[in-house]
């Protein structure tokens, strides 16, 4: 594949995602400020660059993957920044992968939209900006599985969908700037609260004379089967491989969860939600509520357990 990508952020999801580029045959360079991860990919010979700046001198496409929007703002609007040389700049696509705010979205597309193009190349005019955060987890970011949610110009995203499956297998065009992170908060809204309602009505069927293995046969056959219920059951015991069996750690889950975002990014999405719905005036109860109880699970010394673990919190809460 002839066109150098760029990629921003190599942790535990952005490092795997960049290993299937290079698979991919793509020819990739890499950024990150940790000098452990720059020095795991120099030793596979791959290039590392200095600065995200940088980085833009040598791509054609810069995929971006870091914990929040003041990172993403810093990368590339910051002095050694990927817009630094604005005009006229390399990368004629920026995609943007990491879960933040769509405000931020939209005000990182606009900045990229004033550049211009050093080559113009094809029909491109200006460099265009995707936001397509992903749905998955390490595990799909390593199995090259990932569902990439996208906003931006729709023929950016055509034109970058092999860029997507090489990492992932599905990629939905949501609509403009700001949509594909829209579209991934209100998923993670969604799933916090699946799995509090699951979870409750899991707590309520025990105390009610209902065994968990019972009850779970009824919701994944009846109308409250969801992935809460049938892939990520949040009673241990109930399903085997899933992090409510291991303690709320271990395997696939301690994997997922020691030392990366995975868990807070839960509670962080919430919070991205229930600022989002603040901005447009947006009364969103359920969203507040979930906020609450997770941030107390965290607060409770919980923060590295799985985020099924609000399972077993109801039961603490009786206790005490
Ligand atoms: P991570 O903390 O493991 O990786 C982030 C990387 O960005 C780190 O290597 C860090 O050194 C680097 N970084 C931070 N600031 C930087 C800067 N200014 N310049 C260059 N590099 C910088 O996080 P992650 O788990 O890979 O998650 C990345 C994003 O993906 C987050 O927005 C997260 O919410 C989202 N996400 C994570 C998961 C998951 O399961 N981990 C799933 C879906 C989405």
């Amino acid at each position: 594949n002839e066109k150098s990508v760029g990629f921003i952020g190599l942790g535990n999801m952005g490092s795997r995602m960049a290993n299937n580029l290079i698979k991919n045959g793509y020819k990739v360079a890499v950024h990150d400020i940790n000098c452990n991860v720059m020095k795991m990919f120099s030793d596979m010979g791959v290039p590392t660059k200095e600065t995200p700046f940088e980085v833009a001198e040598a791509s054609d496409v810069v995929i971006t993957m870091l914990p929040s929007s003041s990172h993403v703002l810093d990368v590339y609007t910051g002095p050694n920044g990927l817009l630094r040389s604005a005009n006229p700049m390399r990368p004629q696509l920026l995609i943007d992968s990491s879960t933040i705010d769509p405000q931020t979205s939209r005000k990182v597309s606009v900045a990229v939209s004033n550049c211009i193009l050093k080559e113009k190349k094809d029909h491109w005019e200006k460099p265009v900006m995707l936001d397509a955060p992903v749905s998955g987890g390490v595990l799909a970011a390593e199995a090259g599985t990932l569902t990439f949610m996208v906003g931006g110009s729709e023929d950016a995203y055509l034109a970058a969908k092999p860029l997507f499956l090489s990492m992932g297998k599905n990629a939905i065009y949501c609509g403009g700037a700001g949509t594909g992170s829209a579209a991934k908060i209100c998923n993670n809204l969604a799933l916090a609260v699946s799995m509090l309602g699951v979870s409750e009505a899991f707590v309520l069927g025990q105390s009610l004379g209902i065994s968990a293995g019972t009850l779970t046969k009824v919701l994944n056959t009846s109308s409250a089967r969801c992935w809460s219920s049938d892939s990520y059951n949040p009673v241990p015991g109930v399903m085997e491989g899933v992090p409510a069996s291991r303690n709320y750690t271990g395997g696939f889950a301690s994997k997922l969860m020691v030392g990366d975002l995975a868990y807070f990014s839960l509670a962080k999405d919430l919070n991205l939600a229930a600022t989002s719905a603040k901005e447009v005036g947006l009364q969103c109860p359920l969203t507040y509520q979930a906020q609450e109880i997770y941030t107390e699970l965290c607060k409770d010394g919980h923060e590295n357990k799985d985020f099924s673990c609000v399972f077993r919190h109801y039961y603490s809460g009786q206790d005490e």
